[in-house]
C-alpha cells in the first residue's frame, strides 16, 4: 500500500526525474508538474563518476547507463594548433573509487531517466505560477489556471526556480531569510552547446575507440576554450566556452535571466564558426552536423543557496545550489539531493504533520548542505582552470598542470568521491575501491520492514 502522503514536484529536468523514480521505488505517492510542453533533447556532454554511478548500480540503471556512455581516461589541452599544452590523467579512478569516470551525451540520460518513471505521473504545459502552503496542505497554481494540492512540495525548477521565489517570500514573512539569498546568482561563462547526428568514423577514427576522450582547446587569441567529447553512436557532444573576466581573480558578473534566445544563439553560432575544433576541422564541421534546435547558449551561473525548505516546501537541484559544469557536480548532487530526500522522507510517519516534515527536511539538510558546499567550491575552483582565459588563469592553469604533484591533484577529487549517498530503503551494493567512503544513515523503518519479513518467514 502506498502511504497516505502526497509529494507534489516541480520541475522534469535532472532531479526531477530521479526523485519520480525513487519515489516510485518508495512506493511514496507523487506527481511531477513541467512547464514544457514537451521535453526537448538540449544538452552537450555531462561526465560521472562513483559518486553517483553506486547510486545507479544500486537502483539498477547502471547498465543502461553503460550503454549510452564512454569511460574516459583522460582530459588532453591542446592550443590553436593542437599542440598538447598540459594533460590530466584519470585512469587511476576506477581502482581508487571503484568506478571509471564517464561520458555521455545529456539527452541520452534524459531517456534513461524518463524511462523509469510512469508516463502518467509527469504533467507537461504546467508552469508554477503560485503557492500556497497553510498548516494541513500546500496548494500549486499552473498557468492554464489549473490546480494540485499535496502535503508536500519539492521545488526541482532549475536555477530560476519559481518554487524558491515562493518560498522565500513565506520565509521572508516570518523574518528568516538570510539577506545573503536575496543577492542574485553571479556568472563568469557563457556557453554554445549541443551533440551532433552521426559522423564518420573514417574522418574521425575517435568516434570509433572504445574510450572517451576529452579534448579542451584554449584559444590563444580569444577568452573561448573548446571541449569535444565523442559519445557512443558516432556523435561529438561539443561545446564553446567563453569566460567573460577581468585579467585577475574570479570577476563574476550578476545575472538575471537564464539564456538569450535565438537571435545571440545564431550571433555565437557565427561568431565560432571558424574557429579550429578540438579534433581537427573547423566548428562549423560539428555545428552544421547538429540540428539547430537542439543547439544552446547558456549562461553558467553560480550560487549556492543557504536556505532550502521552510514548512512544507523543500528545494532541490540548481534550484538550491547552482554550480558551474567544469567539475561535473550539477547534476550529480541534484541526484544525491534526490536520493536523499526520499531516505528521509521514507522514514516520516504514514500521515505526518508539519513538525515530522521539517524534521526531515532538516535532518536532509543537515547532511546535504555541507556536501553540496564542498562540490561548489570544486566546481568554482575548476572552472577557472579548465575554462579560465585570462592571463593569470592561464598562469595559474601552467602552475598547476606543471608544478602541482599528482597525489596533490587528486585530494579534490578523493573529497567529492569519499562522498556517495545510496538510497536506504533498498539493499547497499557494496562499496567498491579502495579509497574510505563516509558512513550512511541507516533507515529505521526498511530495518523493521526486513525482520517483519524474516519472521514471517
Ligand atoms: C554545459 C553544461 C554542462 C554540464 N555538465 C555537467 C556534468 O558533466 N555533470 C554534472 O553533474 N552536471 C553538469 N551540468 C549541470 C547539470 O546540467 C545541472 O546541474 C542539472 O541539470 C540540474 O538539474 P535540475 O533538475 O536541478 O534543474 P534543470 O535540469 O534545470 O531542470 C529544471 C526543470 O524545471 C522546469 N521548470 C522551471 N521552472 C518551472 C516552473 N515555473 N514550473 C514548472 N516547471 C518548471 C524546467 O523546464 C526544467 O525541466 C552541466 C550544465 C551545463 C550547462
Amino acid at each position: 500500500m502506498p502511504r497516505e502522503f502526497k509529494v507534489l514536484v516541480v520541475g522534469a529536468g535532472m532531479a526531477g526525474l530521479m526523485l519520480g523514480h525513487l519515489l516510485e521505488r518508495a512506493n511514496i505517492q507523487f506527481e511531477i508538474y513541467e512547464r514544457a510542453e514537451e521535453l526537448r533533447p538540449l544538452g552537450s556532454a555531462m561526465g560521472f563518476g562513483a559518486n553517483i554511478l553506486a547510486l545507479f548500480e544500486q537502483i539498477g540503471i547502471y547498465e543502461d547507463f553503460k550503454k549510452v556512455s564512454k569511460e574516459v581516461f583522460g582530459t588532453a589541452f591542446v592550443d590553436d594548433n593542437h599542440r598538447q599544452t598540459a594533460e590530466i590523467g584519470g585512469r587511476f579512478l576506477a581502482e581508487k573509487f571503484g568506478y571509471a569516470y564517464r561520458i555521455f551525451s545529456r539527452p541520452d540520460l534524459m531517456k534513461v531517466l524518463l524511462s523509469r518513471v510512469p508516463a502518467h505521473k509527469i504533467h507537461m504545459g504546467k508552469k508554477l505560477v503560485d503557492l500556497v502552503q497553510d498548516d494541513e496542505k500546500v496548494t500549486l497554481t499552473f498557468a492554464d489556471g489549473t490546480t494540485a494540492t499535496g502535503d508536500l512540495v519539492v521545488g526541482a525548477d532549475g536555477g530560476y526556480s519559481t518554487t524558491r521565489e515562493h518560498l522565500y517570500k513565506w520565509l521572508e514573512e516570518k523574518g528568516t531569510l538570510p539577506a545573503i539569498d536575496r543577492e542574485p546568482m553571479t556568472f563568469g561563462f557563457y556557453n554554445l552547446l549541443g551533440t551532433t547526428n552521426p559522423m564518420d568514423p573514417a574522418k574521425y577514427p575517435v568516434l570509433a575507440e572504445e574510450e572517451g576522450k576529452i579534448i579542451i582547446l584554449h584559444r590563444s587569441n580569444s577568452r573561448h576554450a573548446i571541449q569535444t567529447f565523442a559519445v557512443p553512436g558516432n556523435r561529438f557532444a561539443w561545446n564553446v566556452t567563453c569566460h567573460i573576466a577581468s585579467n585577475f581573480g574570479y570577476d563574476s558578473k550578476v545575472s538575471s535571466t537564464t539564456d538569450w534566445g535565438t537571435e545571440a544563439t545564431d550571433a555565437m553560432i557565427e561568431e565560432v564558426r571558424e574557429f579550429n575544433a578540438p579534433f581537427g576541422g573547423k566548428m562549423k564541421d560539428f555545428i552544421d552536423a547538429t540540428p539547430r534546435e537542439s543547439i544552446s547558449r547558456v549562461k553558467l551561473e553560480e550560487k549556492m543557496f543557504r536556505s532550502w525548505y521552510g514548512g512544507r516546501v523543500i528545494l532541490v537541484g540548481d534550484a538550491c545550489h547552482k554550480m558551474v559544469p567544469s567539475a561535473g557536480q550539477g547534476a550529480v548532487n541534484a541526484f544525491q539531493d534526490a536520493a536523499v530526500l526520499v531516505n528521509n522522507l521514507y522514514d516520516i510517519p504514514d500521515r505526518p504533520t508539519g513538525a515530522d516534515l521539517e524534521a526531515a527536511f532538516a535532518s536532509h539538510y543537515e547532511e546535504r548542505y555541507p556536501n553540496a558546499v564542498i562540490a561548489f567550491e570544486i566546481s568554482q575552483q575548476q572552472s577557472v582552470l579548465i575554462q579560465g582565459q585570462t592571463l593569470f588563469h592561464r598562469i595559474m592553469r601552467w602552475i598547476v598542470s606543471h608544478t602541482i604533484p599528482q597525489y596533490l591533484q587528486e585530494r579534490t577529487i578523493d573529497r567529492v568521491n569519499s562522498y556517495r549517498p545510496q538510497v536506504s530503503f533498498l539493499p547497499m551494493v557494496p562499496d567498491k575501491g579502495v579509497f574510505g567512503v563516509q558512513p550512511r544513515k541507516v533507515s529505521k523503518r526498511y530495518q523493521e520492514e526486513l525482520s517483519a519479513g524474516a519472521q514471517a518467514l
